[in-house]
């Protein structure tokens, strides 16, 4: 196991009805703050409503920007950057899923960085504070809930880049399984999909002596899957949708992390796929894992057997470790496609002409660096390429 430095600030504040609370929660954070949000989704639940008559019962003055869509992107953070600085908003709610927090995030940053924001995702470098953010979720997915990183596409030159940073923690989080009724099935799995992958990226180290956080990432695992399916057939079902909210904020806090080495290279063949074919993150992630999974396996063959065994049920003699590996492999699959996810990048609508563009680019190969991303097999851009191609 490795040193580590775990801090998560994140008040989360859990369960039904908890959305009325959200004026009260904020008062001793601001006066004025920015409603941010994204389509017409929480208009039609009736959540729209609901905040703005808690701010206004709390007297919280608000100005909102709407429109942030799915892959978020940079011409609408800097637009809520300038309307920041022209109200003096002193912090930004986001009623939304992982969009709309990431580009609330980004605004954040924004607003303590004197240059253009987008600097921050190319150099990684970090600012002096950020403006305080506060999330009402509606879709469990990215864990951006509690997390410190933000995820923006820069649409003009197709770049999705990631940038984290400590200041960028939510201060506080609502989170009311009941905001999810209202989720299309779609929705729902590709959420599903990357909570998932959120502890995959974690889980499939080389790190040896973890057995407490291989057991909270086997443990969330099981949890999520077998709940995923229930809020599928019936979304409205608020118990498992607890497990499945929980388990999404659970699986990206940075506690199952802690003490191992991390791998991020599923996240960064698929930010390629959002970048361009601007596909779902979940989807793109459904599409990218397995074939990664056959690719690498053997550099840490019992960590897979592990998950077969310990996550997806399957026995068998350890005399043949790769067919108990495959079969892990195979089960996971199966419930991609049960919970309705694709799982080739032709389901995707992606073909052959981009993916040795893509692959360079993750790997940044196509801006003359070379940067093998992770961590339980170093991947090289000719990687990539031959884990797109097993995924088509
Ligand atoms: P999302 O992109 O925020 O939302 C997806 C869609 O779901 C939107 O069209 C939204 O519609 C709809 N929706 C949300 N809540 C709904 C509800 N309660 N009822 C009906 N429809 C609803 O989804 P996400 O998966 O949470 O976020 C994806 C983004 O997060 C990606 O860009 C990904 O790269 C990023 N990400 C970030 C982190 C991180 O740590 N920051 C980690 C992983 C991924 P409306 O627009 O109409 O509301
Ligand atoms: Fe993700």
């Amino acid at each position: 196991m490795l040193n580590f430095d775990f801090q998560n600030s994140t008040r989360i504040v859990f369960g039904r009805d908890t959305q009325n609370a959200v004026g009260e929660l904020l008062k001793p954070y601001a006066k004025k703050i920015l409603l941010h949000y994204g389509g017409s989704s929480i208009k039609k639940s009736g959540l729209y409503d609901t905040v703005a008559a808690s701010l206004n019962a709390n007297d919280i003055e608000f100005v909102e920007l709407g429109g942030v869509v799915p892959n978020p992107r940079l011409s609408l953070v800097h637009e809520g950057i300038r309307l920041c600085k022209a109200e003096n908003v002193e912090l930004i709610l986001a009623v939304g899923g992982g969009s709309v927090i990431d580009s609330a995030k980004a605004i954040a940053a924004g607003m303590y960085y004197d240059g253009d924001v987008w600097d921050l995702f190319e150099t990684g470098r970090s600012t002096d504070g950020a403006l305080p953010v506060a999330t009402v979720l509606t879709i469990p997915a990215a864990g951006s809930e509690s997390s410190m990183n933000t995820v923006i596409t820069n649409e003009a030159i197709q770049k999705k880049l990631g940038y984290g940073n400590v200041h960028l923690r939510p201060c506080f989080s609502i989170v009311n399984p009941e905001l999810f009724f209202t989720l299309p099935k779609n929705q729902i799995a590709n959420g599903v999909a990357d909570m998932i992958s959120h502890i995959f990226e974690r889980y499939f180290t080389n790190t040896t002596e973890t057995d407490l956080t291989d057991g909270l990432c086997e443990a969330t695992l099981r949890t999520i899957m077998k709940n995923a399916l229930l809020v599928v057939k019936n979304p409205r079902d608020y118990d498992a949708w607890c497990q499945v909210g929980f388990g999404g904020t659970v699986a990206h806090n940075d506690l199952l992390g802690m003490g191992r080495e991390q791998d991020w290279g599923c996240h960064g063949m698929e930010h390629e796929l959002s970048a361009i074919y601007d596909v779902a993150h979940g989807a793109g992630l459904a599409v990218v894992t397995p074939a990664w999974m056959k690719y690498v396996y053997k550099s840490n063959i019992n960590i897979f057997v592990q998950f077969a065994v310990n996550v997806m049920g399957v026995s068998g003699s350890f005399r043949n470790p790769d067919a108990i590996v495959m079969e892990g492999i195979e089960r996971l699959s199966e419930f991609f496609k049960k919970m309705g996810l694709p799982s080739t990048l032709g389901q995707l609508g992606i073909d052959e002409s981009n993916l040795e563009l893509m692959a360079k680019k993750a790997t940044r190969e196509a801006y003359g660096k070379e940067y093998p991303i992770g961590g339980l097999k170093k991947l090289y851009w000719q990687d990539v390429l031959e884990i797109y191609r097993l995924a088509r």
